[in-house]
């Protein structure tokens, strides 16, 4: 099964971000408030997931590392997902490309601490921590040389990384975030920090946007509450005075997930087509949440692209929703 592991583990890791990914969203749901990400060597030697969710009991640690093992859905109803992780792929794939140690907690119960090494599981041992989960996976694709040729620079998987946390760090507003590079040892360094924050929705997202996107994003952007035939779009947008220069900064998440669909941009440069000649890219993070059997978001592993029931539905709710609210603001 090691040789099929490796294979399918292409598919959901294709590089440290991803992988950054999997276990981000992995602590997500699992309930946990603070998540810190360490990793060295752009993530290449090390990357380091702590949570304080709810654990893994040691019975169900090597369960959990198994293909196709999730706690998340009951198999009858394959299309009502309501949580990231739906595949069981993510543990065993990277179990087969890399170094995996997990240990966790459950309260009330003992920590325990499972390894598994290209594909290799040890059996589970007793170990000590307080609460919550620690995923370290070292030496990515050792198990693959191939594999690791397609790596970039260091700096580059580095700045990869950063992007997959602030993203999911938008769509996470009450999660306190901490990512650090602790290339060469020690405590490293802290390259990115968000605090949990409190409040309702929208002032909640408008603190989070601001310490990602910055102030002048915050102090410029307009608040998007709509919906439409079971669509519902929430975030802020950027009003047309606002520009980022060359930075692009267009965040979609459907159902709250990261998603870069060309489909949905399409919309979004529609909607501030008026406008377009100051910004190609008018700034934005976007939320569109509805029934889960309208979209469907798995239509690859690694890929972040939705397919909606009704596109025509989806373009129309961002392009109408989003005029209307900048021909309040008076545009
Ligand atoms: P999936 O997320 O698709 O269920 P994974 O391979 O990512 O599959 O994880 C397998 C299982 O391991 C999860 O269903 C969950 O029960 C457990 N698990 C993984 N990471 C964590 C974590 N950080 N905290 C608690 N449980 C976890
Ligand atoms: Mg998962």
């Amino acid at each position: 099964e090691g040789a099929i592991n490796r294979i399918a583990a292409g598919e959901v890791v294709e590089r440290p971000a991803s992988a950054v990914k999997e276990l981000v969203e992995n602590a997500i749901d699992a309930g946990a408030r603070r998540i810190e990400v360490a990793y060295a060597d752009g993530g290449k030697t090390l990357i380091r997931v702590t949570d304080d969710g709810c654990g893994i009991a040691p019975d169900d640690l090597p369960l959990a590392m198994s293909r196709h093992a999730t706690s998340k859905i009951d198999g009858s109803d394959l299309l009502d997902i309501h949580t990231f992780g739906f595949r069981g792929e993510a543990l065993p794939s990277l179990g087969a490309v890399g170094r995996l140690t997990i240990t966790s907690r459950v309260k009330g119960q003992d920590a325990a601490e499972l390894r598994v090494a290209g594909g290799k599981t040890d059996p589970v041992r007793p170990a000590a921590l307080t609460a919550g989960t620690v995923v370290e996976l070292r030496d990515l694709f050792f198990a693959t040389p191939a594999r690791l040729k397609f790596m970039r620079t260091d700096r580059a998987e580095a700045a990869a990384i950063t992007a997959i946390i602030k993203r999911l760090a938008m769509a996470e507003p009450s999660i306190g975030f901490t990512l650090r590079d602790v290339t060469g040892g020690g405590e490293g360094r802290v390259t990115f920090r968000a605090d949990p924050e409190n409040g309702e929705l929208f002032e909640a997202l408008h603190g989070r946007l601001a310490n990602i996107l910055g102030r002048e994003f915050g102090e410029n952007a307009l608040r998007i509450d709509t919906e439409r035939e079971g669509l519902r779009m929430t975030g802020y947008a950027a009003l047309p005075t606002y520009s980022r220069g060359s930075s692009v900064a267009q965040f979609l998440f459907v159902n709250g997930r990261p998603v870069e669909d060309k489909l949905l941009f399409g919309a979004l440069r529609a909607a501030y087509f008026d406008f377009l000649s100051r910004d190609r890219h008018p700034a934005a993070a976007l939320f569109i949440d509805c029934d889960p059997q309208l979209v469907d978001v798995n239509v690859h592993p690694a890929k972040s692209q939705v397919r909606f029931r009704d596109p025509g539905l989806a373009r129309g709710l961002i392009v109408s929703g989003l005029r209307h609210a900048l021909a309040e603001a008076g545009h």
